[in-house]
């Protein structure tokens, strides 16, 4: 399997190659050059494995630069219920991502049971047993500088601390996360992992991180990756739950399931697209978003319109609050039937910050035949689901998920069983739990002192000049 690039101009690439970098040259995304497809047979052999059984037979089939037991042995150690052991009661780990059942028909899939509590750590803890057996085959070293808001940074550290050839440098504004995430990054003491502090908001931490990877000369000397959502082995890992959670939810592979997905940067959902188009029996692909509806507003008028920075709200579902959704151009690719020409020529507006009218295409037109739907929550509706599923089923559920929750009831048909992702415990925004139903969420017994913890954590002002300076004192050493 090789993989091209959404504009068409970069030369197609082994897996293995794409996996420490981001964008391809031309700017464009990564994509596998066709998908693999399961039968009838495929998948009714599929329906009685286990979740690391499931992870090969899927990930296998677009990596062909891994020897397969090496790759066997890479996924069996990411993925075991002594990770993903944040489970509720009465879920078993082994499952990895077992479902939670609400009622007949509708249920939750649990995918935030790993080390930071959201799904990032699905994809994550692969990518950092990935990084650190590719780097040391190839005899190299990374620097991993990146921005977050919260949930990316926190997966990224627990997913690379202590790997050997691998330094994560993690910017995240002074305020802004809840006190949960600050103390989860914060009290790694790791020595391969470096927490900034920048004084400023979530946009100072980017504009930082995109100045040390624009300066090619500092980030060649020293060896600046990133771990962001666009990468491709991130969206491969990401697929693997959906056919979990399709077998968990049917008893046999002529019924149909349909997910509903907190969104923001496309990564998740992009997963589930894949998903279908490799013959998974999905029914719908419901894109719930907050606020910050961008995707909703593009399956509602075929109209993609990334938002300024005026035109971007800070909500209670934080980790959905994108001004664009970078792995958008994927769908993109696909729906052109892989024209890299029109979505390079679609593309070089949207990198301009402009809207792209995809009626003018006659594309909007073909977006049915890939079961999207979509929809937006807020706040109001977020607390009201918040508080109705604590009622209803006795079942706390985080703000992102309530988004999910919110908008996938809206697509609800008898006989398609609703599966809704659960991509963050509600331990993680206790504030916004309190809010919506009087009460603190549950914390694991394990996280009860973590901002007691002694913090591990450089200050900076808003200024790439001492990031540089710190980052050469330190891979200097
Ligand atoms: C990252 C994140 C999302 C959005 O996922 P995308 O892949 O960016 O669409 C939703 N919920 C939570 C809790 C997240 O951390």
């Amino acid at each position: 399997m090789k993989y091209i690039s959404t504009r068409g101009q970069s030369p197609a690439q082994h897996f293995t190659d794409i996996l420490l970098g981001g964008l391809a040259p031309d700017g464009g995304l990564y994509m596998p050059e066709s998908y693999p497809h399961f039968s009838a047979a495929d998948l009714a052999a599929m329906r009685g494995m286990n979740y690391r059984e499931l992870a090969f037979a899927i990930i296998s089939r677009f990596v062909d630069d891994i020897p397969a037991e090496d790759l066997k042995a890479l996924i069996d150690k990411t993925y075991t219920a002594q990770t993903y052991h944040f489970v509720r009661e009465g879920q078993n780990a082994e499952d990895i991502t077992p479902l939670l059942t609400l009622e007949p028909g509708l249920h939750l899939l649990s995918l935030s049971n790993g080390p930071t509590l959201a799904f990032k750590d699905m994809a994550m803890q692969l990518l950092g047993n990935l990084f650190e057996y590719e780097l040391a085959r190839r005899n190299e070293s990374i620097n991993i500088v990146g921005a977050t808001s919260g949930d990316t940074g926190s997966a990224a550290e627990y997913a690379m601390r202590g790997k050997k050839g691998i330094r994560v440098f993690m910017l995240s504004p002074d305020h802004g996360m809840t006190r949960f995430q600050q103390a989860q990054m914060y009290s790694l003491q790791d020595p391969n992992i470096f927490n900034i502090a920048v004084k400023g908001v979530f946009d100072d931490c980017q504009d930082m991180v995109k100045a040390v990877s624009n300066d090619a000369s500092f980030k060649a000397r020293y060896k600046i990756g990133a771990v962001n959502s666009i990468n491709w082995a991130r969206v491969l890992a990401q697929i693997v739950y959906y056919f979990k959670a399709y077998f968990a939810a049917t008893e046999n592979n002529t019924q149909k399931v349909s997910f509903s997905v907190p969104s923001g940067n496309f990564g998740n959902i992009c997963a589930g697209h894949v998903a279908r188009m490799m013959g998974l029996p999905i029914d719908k692909l419901i894109a719930a978003t907050n606020e910050n509806d961008v995707l909703d507003e593009f399956f509602r008028t075929g109209v993609y319109r990334p938002r300024d920075a005026a035109h971007t709200y800070h909500t209670s579902s934080p980790s959905m609050d994108i001004s664009k959704a970078s792995n958008f151009e994927r769908f993109a690719f696909d729906l052109t039937g892989r024209d890299a020409e029109v979505t390079r020529a679609m593309w070089n507006r949207v990198d301009k910050g402009e809207a792209v009218d995809f009626n003018a295409y006659g594309l909007f037109e073909k977006v049915p035949g890939y079961g999207f739907a979509s929809g937006a929550s807020n706040h109001t509706l977020r607390m009201q689901t918040i508080r109705e599923t604590y009622e209803l089923y006795g079942v706390v559920i985080d703000t992102h998920t309530a988004d999910g929750l919110n908008v996938g009831l809206r697509y609800r048909e008898p006989g398609v069983p609703l599966v809704v992702l659960e991509t963050a415990l509600p331990a993680k925004f206790e504030d916004a739990i309190k809010e919506a139903i009087g009460q603190d969420p549950e914390r694991p017994a394990e996280l009860k002192d973590l901002e007691a913890l002694p913090a591990r954590v450089e200050k900076m002002g808003p200024n790439v000049d001492a990031l540089k300076d710190f980052i050469a004192a330190e891979v200097g050493n």
